[in-house]
C-alpha cells in the first residue's frame, strides 16, 4: 500500500531492526536500561537541557510537560488546533485538572501575543493560574519562525509565564528553517519530540527540560503507566532516528512540493503552495468530486489518503517520487473517466 495518511506509518529502517536485536537492555524502571540511558544524556545534550526522558508516545510527553508545569487549578494558553488541546483526548483536563485556554490560531498556525495577553488572568480568586504557554511547530505542517518563538520568550518573561513547545515534528521545522534544532528548543523551558513520525522509529517520543522538571515528569509517567522495562529495544531505534533520519527530512519537503505541483494540475483540486513549508499539505477537493467514491477507488489501487473536502497529505520515507507519481496518474484517469 502506498500511505499518504501520515508519516506516523513509516517502517523502521533495517539499521533500526538490526540496532533494536542487538541492544544492550536492562529494567528501565530501576534506571538499569544502558541503551535508554544513553539516549536520554545524549539527547539532552543534543537538545541544549539538562535531562530529558524517553516515553512511549508523543500525547504521552506533552501530557507529562503539562502536568510538570501545572498543578490542578492552573491553566496553560495554546491554540483552538493544538494538538495536545484538540487531539490528546482532553488529558490535561481529565487527568491533571489543568484548565486549557486556547486562542484562535493566526492563518501561519502562530498566536497573537495581543490575544494571550488578553486571555492570561489576572491574579485573583475567581480565574485559574495562567502559568505555561504552549506552542506548537511544525502546526500543521507549517513552520513558526525563530523570530516568533523568541517573541515567545520575552511574552513568557513579561507575563511570568513558562514556556513549552510540542516538537512532535521539530526536526521537520529545523531542516526547513536551516537551523540546528538546539536554536529553536533554547527559548523553551520544555519540549516534546516525535521519534516515530517521519524520524522512522517504530515508538518512542521524548521530553526535554531542567532536572527538575524531568524529575517531576519520571514520577507521571509512572503514574500514566509508562514506566516500561526493557525499553532499550526501542530507545536503540529512537538513536537512530535522531542521528540517520534527520537529513532525509529534506526528501519529503521537497517530495511535498513536488506533490502540490502535481495535485493542483488535477481537475477539482486546489493546493495553495505557499503553505507548503514541510512534509504536509492540503487540498481542496471541489464539488465535483465524490469523496468516498474516490477514496473507495483509491484503496482498490493500494493507496492510502484520508480523504475529505480539504485532505491532509503526508509525505514520508515510505512514499517516494514513484509513489507520488502512481498516486497521480491514479487521480488523473479516475478524474478524465
Ligand atoms: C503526533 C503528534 C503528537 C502526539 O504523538 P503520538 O506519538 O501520536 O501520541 C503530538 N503533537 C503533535 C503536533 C503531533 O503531530
Amino acid at each position: 500500500m502506498l500511505d499518504f495518511r501520515s508519516d506516523t506509518v513509516t517502517l523502521p529502517t533495517d539499521a533500526m531492526r538490526a540496532a533494536m536485536a542487538n541492544a544492550a537492555v536492562g529494567d528501565d524502571v530501576y534506571g538499569d536500561d544502558p541503551t535508554v540511558n544513553e539516549l536520554e544524556q545524549w539527547s539532552a545534550e543534543r537538545h541544549g537541557f539538562e535531562a530529558c526522558l524517553f516515553t512511549s508516545s508523543g500525547t504521552q510527553a506533552n501530557l507529562m510537560a503539562l502536568m510538570s508545569h501545572c498543578q490542578r487549578g492552573d491553566e496553560y494558553l495554546c491554540g483552538q488546533l493544538a494538538h495536545n488541546y484538540k487531539y490528546e483526548a482532553g488529558g490535561a483536563a481529565v487527568l491533571g485538572s489543568i484548565q486549557p485556554q486556547p486562542v484562535e490560531n493566526e492563518a501561519d498556525g502562530s498566536l497573537s501575543f495581543d490575544k494571550l495577553a488578553a486571555a492570561v488572568k489576572p491574579d485573583d480568586y475567581h480565574f485559574a493560574r495562567t502559568r505555561l504557554l504552549s506552542l506548537e511547530n511544525t502546526i500543521g505542517g507549517k513552520v513558526l519562525t525563530m523570530e516568533y518563538m523568541q517573541q515567545a520568550r520575552r511574552f513568557c518573561d513579561e507575563q511570568g509565564l513558562a514556556l513549552h513547545l510540542d516538537g512532535a515534528r521539530v526536526y521537520n521545522a529545523a531542516v526547513a528553517l536551516g537551523v540546528d534544532v538546539a536554536e529553536i528548543a533554547k527559548p523553551f523551558d520544555s519540549i516534546t519530540v516525535c521519534l516515530s513520525k517521519g524520524l522512522c522509529a517504530p515508538v518512542g517520543s521524548l521530553l526535554l527540560g531542567s532536572h527538575e522538571l524531568i524529575s517531576k515528569a519520571r514520577r507521571i509517567r509512572k503514574m500514566l503507566g509508562g514506566g516500561m522495562r526493557q525499553v532499550g529495544i526501542l530507545a536503540a531505534a529512537g538513536k537512530l532516528a535522531l542521528t540517520d533520519q534527520v537529513e532525509r527530512l529534506a526528501d519529503d519537503h521537497a517530495n511535498a512540493i513536488y506533490l502540490g505541483e502535481q495535485l493542483n494540475n488535477l481537475p477539482g483540486f486546489t493546493v495553495q503552495p505557499d503553505w507548503i513549508n514541510t512534509n504536509i499539505l492540503y487540498a481542496d477537493l471541489d464539488a465535483s468530486i465524490n469523496i468516498e467514491h474516490l477514496k473507495q477507488h483509491l484503496k482498490e489501487a493500494g493507496i492510502l489518503v484520508s480523504l475529505a473536502r480539504r485532505t491532509r497529505f503526508v509525505t514520508h520515507k515510505d512514499v517516494d517520487r514513484l509513489a507520488i507519481d502512481t498516486l497521480i496518474s491514479t487521480l488523473s484517469r479516475y478524474l478524465s473517466r
